[in-house]
């Protein structure tokens, strides 16, 4: 028991190297689109969150960020207590998990950062809003989701946790949810724009052509 609990000891700074420079970004990218936007007291951002995801989106959405932050803490520093939440994954396969997080990690820096301003929790749109086309969402219409989808998988690999196995499917119902409603709205806001550009694209990978349009 003692060298599993030291062993894991490397797939926490694993889990590390992943996880701080994942927040970075995501802090960065989330202040920069927040400073474009007036402040709103957190009452007035709940109410926003239940008229637009409704009471099944808020809570898992909620939901999800108690799961990441009961696992951080359980992961990290409580583990010795908690160890029945480890599931026994081998070691090839939790290496693996964080070579996959690494193209996860740029994918999220690189969508973030050509999305910019426009991104947002909830759906909504800025006044000056434009359809973005260019990065990854040339290829792909949820660049930001997709990134989520490795990073996270990654991150429930490395931990071979079972709280951050319920964070990957909380996050995949969410994103499962999340893309029509969003497709939906994209759709009323940019119109022919939006419809021709789901017909060059892919929704979390990117669309093959099988045979090259003239
Ligand atoms: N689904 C995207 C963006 C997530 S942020 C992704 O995974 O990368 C959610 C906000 O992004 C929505 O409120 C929507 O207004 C905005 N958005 C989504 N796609 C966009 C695009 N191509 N151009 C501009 N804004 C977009």
């Amino acid at each position: 028991m003692n060298s599993a609990l030291s062993e894991e000891f490397i797939y926490k700074m694993l889990f590390l190297i992943l996880f701080i420079p994942g927040t970075l970004i995501r802090g960065l990218y989330v202040h920069r689109a927040r400073s474009h936007v007036e402040k709103r007291p957190l009452k007035e951002r709940l109410r926003l969150l239940l008229e637009t995801e409704g009471y099944l989106g808020t809570l898992l959405l909620l939901g999800q960020g108690a799961v990441v932050l009961a696992g951080l803490v359980i992961y990290l520093f409580l583990l010795p207590s908690f160890a029945w939440l480890q599931l026994w994954l081998p070691h090839e396969i939790r290496w693996l998990g964080f070579i996959i997080g690494i193209p996860g990690l740029i994918l999220l820096a690189w969508a973030h950062h050509t999305l910019d301003k426009y991104w947002s929790i909830t759906i909504e749109f800025r006044e000056e809003h434009k359809l973005v086309t260019s990065g990854p969402y040339r290829w792909i219409r949820h660049p930001i989701y997709t990134a989520h989808l490795i990073y996270f998988m990654s991150w429930m690999l490395v931990t071979a946790n079972i709280l951050f196995l319920v964070n990957y499917l909380l996050t995949a119902a969410i994103i499962v949810r999340r893309m029509p409603r969003e497709e939906r709205a994209l759709i009323e806001r940019f119109g022919q724009e939006y419809i021709s550009y789901m017909r060059r694209t892919g929704r979390l990978i990117p669309r093959i052509r099988i045979w090259r349009r003239e």
